[in-house]
């Protein structure tokens, strides 16, 4: 294994610990299989349980049963976690072809998740709705929208232009007066439940002999017997700063070969601690639970022209039915507290949701909440791959409110690289960290919210 340079491939366990019991009164408290002694020394310590690092620990003992990985998190409730707060859909409807290819992959890997995540006789059922994404464009944003979608069907993406006729004729429910085209991919876009996409990720990674290590990373040690992490800035030369161990809450180390950083909204702080400047910031996103007395037949998710989004909920239908509804705050501070700013629904919010759809005049908000995107304010992309400044940390961050639905993809590809030192399946090569070293963006031009 390339990757294992530097690192010696002896796994005696000099020195064990247990788990942090925290976990008994998790959601993953009925899954018992790692409450052993964990190990004083692994060859891959991911740092944060949400679904980027959960779904990088399956893949890479789904592809090597024989590298210890260990998961290590330091809230097992994941009171904060972005991935028990995303309103988790799917779209191929992006800008860009890696990201295009990703959500394809995501959705193949949702449609047999199901099986391929299930332990045991516990059952897993993912709610996989698949009514599209429907893109909604003025007479300005048209042509723009029309130019993606070329890209996009050249890409094997299904994605219907609709002219306003077109539009009324399929959703009798949407005001179509001042629209000049929308873009609807049914059948291949919708959304999913995610939280329990991230619990059976974590689950299923247990399962196959993960380490769980409910604890904090509060620190780094570097090779050479140093604790400081290089100089943010410091000129890059071969070998420097390797990360040898993670230091845990509980003050002990981690000895490790590779350390992931999947901290999500958090990932910025942890970079920092090997000298690395990640553009990935803490930015607070609310969804709205809406109910609406009259019922929308084959709704999408809509994303209007002026840049809110609603779609049915799926996973809890009432009388008439509920939404779900989003849209970018004005104010888009870093870190702001995790509460849901029902402000945010404004009269003028209230009032360009009955323009588009005139039965929400009758809306009523049922409840709201937040959680942060992990922002990556760079370019609006992930960040996946080492960092040349510290070769043995690699980062899968920065998603910008499409994490969900790449997490499998992205995983899958980590997990490639750590294992191989090459993606072998999809080339994830334009999602390295190093484009920030060239300053060359990854423009993604849809990036919702
Ligand atoms: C409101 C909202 C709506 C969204 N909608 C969508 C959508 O429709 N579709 C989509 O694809 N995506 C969506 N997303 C984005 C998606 O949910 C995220 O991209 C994804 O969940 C990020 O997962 P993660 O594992 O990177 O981060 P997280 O789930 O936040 O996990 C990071 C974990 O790291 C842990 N951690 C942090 N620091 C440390 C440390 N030092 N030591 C140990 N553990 C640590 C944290 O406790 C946390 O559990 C949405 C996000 C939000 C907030």
């Amino acid at each position: 294994m390339p990757w294992l340079h530097g690192w010696s491939t002896t796994r005696i366990v000099t020195q064990s610990r247990r788990s942090d019991d925290a976990d008994t009164a998790s959601p993953l408290g009925s899954t018992r299989c790692d409450r052993a002694m964990t190990p004083a020394s692994v060859d891959i310590a991911i740092i944060g349980a949400g679904v980027a690092g959960a779904a990088t620990a399956w893949w890479l003992r789904q592809m090597d049963p024989s590298v210890s990985v260990a998961l290590i998190e330091r809230d097992p409730q994941f009171a904060q976690a972005s991935s028990q707060r995303s309103a988790s859909s799917i779209r191929q409807q992006f800008s860009i072809p890696v990201n295009v290819a990703l959500s394809q992959f995501g959705l193949r890997f949702l449609q047999e998740a199901e099986e391929r995540l299930a332990i045991d006789d516990q059952g897993l059922a993912l709610g996989l709705t698949l009514p599209g994404y429907l893109y909604l464009a003025n007479a300005a944003q048209a042509p723009g929208l029309a130019a993606q979608n070329a890209v996009q069907r050249g890409l094997g993406a299904d994605i219907q232009l609709l002219d306003p006729s077109a539009l009324a004729a399929r959703f009798a429910w949407l005001n179509t007066q001042d629209l000049a085209l929308g873009s609807h991919g049914e059948g291949i876009e919708g959304w999913f439940d995610g939280p329990a996409l991230h619990m059976a990720f974590v689950r299923a990674a247990r399962a196959l002999g993960v380490h769980w290590i409910a604890q904090a990373v509060e620190g780094l040690e570097f090779q050479g017997n140093s604790t400081q992490a290089p100089r943010a800035g410091a000129p890059v030369h071969a070998g420097h700063s390797r990360i040898q161990a993670v230091r845990l809450s509980d003050g002990s180390l981690l000895r490790c070969g590779q350390v992931v950083n999947a901290t999500g909204a958090w990932s910025r702080g942890l970079a920092a601690m090997a000298g690395i400047s990640l553009p990935v910031h803490a930015r607070r996103r609310t969804v709205f639970l809406l109910s609406c007395p009259t019922v929308l037949p084959d709704c999408p998710l809509v994303i209007d022209p002026s840049g809110f989004w609603f779609r049915p909920d799926a996973t809890h239908p009432s009388g008439g039915q509920r939404f779900l509804l989003g849209t970018t705050p004005t104010i888009d501070a870093d870190d702001l507290p995790l509460e849901p700013q029902l402000q945010e629904f404004s009269d003028e919010l209230w009032a360009q949701l009955a323009h588009r759809v005139p039965a929400f005049e009758a809306v009523r908000i049922e409840r709201a909440w937040a959680g942060y995107y992990e922002m990556n304010v760079f370019d609006h992309n992930a960040l996946i791959g080492p960092h040349a400044q510290c070769p043995n940390l690699l980062s899968i961050t920065g998603f910008s409110g499409h994490g969900m639905q790449q997490a499998a993809g992205a995983g899958r590809g980590l997990a490639e690289w750590i294992l191989h030192g090459q993606y072998r399946s999809l080339d994830l090569s334009p999602l390295s960290p190093d484009r920030i070293l060239r300053n060359e963006p990854l423009l993604e031009a849809n990036v919702i919210g």
